[in-house]
């Protein structure tokens, strides 16, 4: 086994996804002295992209380029990763717990014969050994696990683990691996998106979260409007949702999306179960609603009893004065 701790990073509409770099800073952590491999792939030059992996801490890149990379399919980024860890033989495999990370890392782990540890919200050590922290049971616990062979392999949830510091002055080799991705099952021919543009709401900072108490998509409008005013993004309950105020791509929670911002304003959301499993872990919450005896107040660090139409324009209007 080598000495080198393989990084998966994720390339998406030619922007490299900001977990590329914290995965890279957990494999710093996992070990300080290994060699930091960055793997990305795609369809088009990704030089780029590689060059913004070595500024965050990754000693080389590879990059994969294949008409059959143009999106994500498992078996296309599984060919490309399996030729990968074949040549560099690496001794620990790092990548975001994102939609990607969590369809093509099992596949891998499968592959290898190797255990994998996913959803890693910490890393602390005990002694020389890696102990990788992991939320269990909707966020209620952590879980704290460690490997039984020397092989590494993680997935990092969004947000949680601190990327290192820009370093423009670190250079590092970027080359290009030629790989023959072949005989693909599937093959996806277009990508229609449905969620808006804007913030990537498992990356963002600040989520302004909406739920039935807003009471129809035109009520979503002030959302979005704090939204921006912070540099946020928007997400929604299964209940607003349901309603068609807004898409399920924005759906936060168990059956949704999980995410943990910084901060993680939750307007007209009563607190479900199911909801709470989604965002309990955010940094700081808050919490707007008309009912003080709402569930959501006993996970919100703030919280304003009120109604969402009144008070949402007055938070917009003063932190537009800042
Ligand atoms: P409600 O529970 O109806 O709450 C609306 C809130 O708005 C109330 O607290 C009310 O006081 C407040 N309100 C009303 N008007 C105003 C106003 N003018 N100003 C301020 N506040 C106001 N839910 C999810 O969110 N995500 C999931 O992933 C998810 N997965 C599920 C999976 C399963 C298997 C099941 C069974 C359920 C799931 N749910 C999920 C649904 C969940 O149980 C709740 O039904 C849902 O979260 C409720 O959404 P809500 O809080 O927006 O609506």
């Amino acid at each position: 086994m080598s000495d080198k701790l393989l990084v998966v990073g994720e390339v998406r509409d030619n922007e490299i996804r900001n977990v590329s770099f914290e995965a890279i800073a957990a494999a710093k952590q996992i070990d300080s002295e290994a060699e930091i491999v960055g793997v990305l792939c795609g369809d088009n030059d990704l030089t780029s992209a590689g060059n913004d992996l070595i500024t965050y801490g990754a000693d080389s890149v590879i990059t994969v380029t294949h008409d059959n990379l143009k999106t994500y399919t498992s078996e296309g980024y599984g060919q490309a990763l399996l030729e990968v860890i074949d040549e560099l033989s690496p001794k620990g495999i790092v990548m975001g717990h994102t939609a990607i990370g969590k369809d093509l890392t099992p596949k891998i782990a499968s592959r290898l014969s190797a255990g994998l540890i996913s959803d890693v919200v910490a890393i602390e050590k005990e002694g020389d050994e890696n102990v990788f922290i992991r939320p269990i049971y909707s966020g209620k616990a952590f879980e704290k696990k460690t490997f039984e062979d020397d092989f590494i392999f993680v997935t990092v949830r969004p947000n949680n683990i601190a990327v290192l510091e820009k370093d423009d002055s670190r250079s590092g080799e970027v080359r290009t691996k030629d790989v023959d991705i072949k005989d693909l099952r599937t093959i996806v021919k277009d990508v229609v998106r449905k969620a808006a543009d804007g913030v990537d709401l498992a990356e963002a900072n600040v989520i302004v979260a909406g739920g039935r108490g807003v009471k129809s998509a035109d009520g979503f409008k002030p959302l979005y409007e704090l939204a921006d005013v912070l540099g946020g993004a928007v997400g929604a309950s299964r209940g607003a949702c349901d309603a068609d105020y807004c898409d399920y791509a924005l759906q936060i929670g168990q059956t949704g999306k999980v995410v943990t911002p910084d901060l993680y304003i939750a307007v007209g959301i009563s607190g479900a179960i199911q909801h709470l499993a989604g965002m309990s872990n955010s940094k700081v919450i808050v919490a707007i609603n008309k009912d003080a005896e709402s569930n959501i107040f006993n996970v919100a660090d703030y919280g304003i009893v009120g109604d969402l139409f009144e008070i949402i324009p007055l938070l917009i209007e003063e932190i537009k004065k800042v």
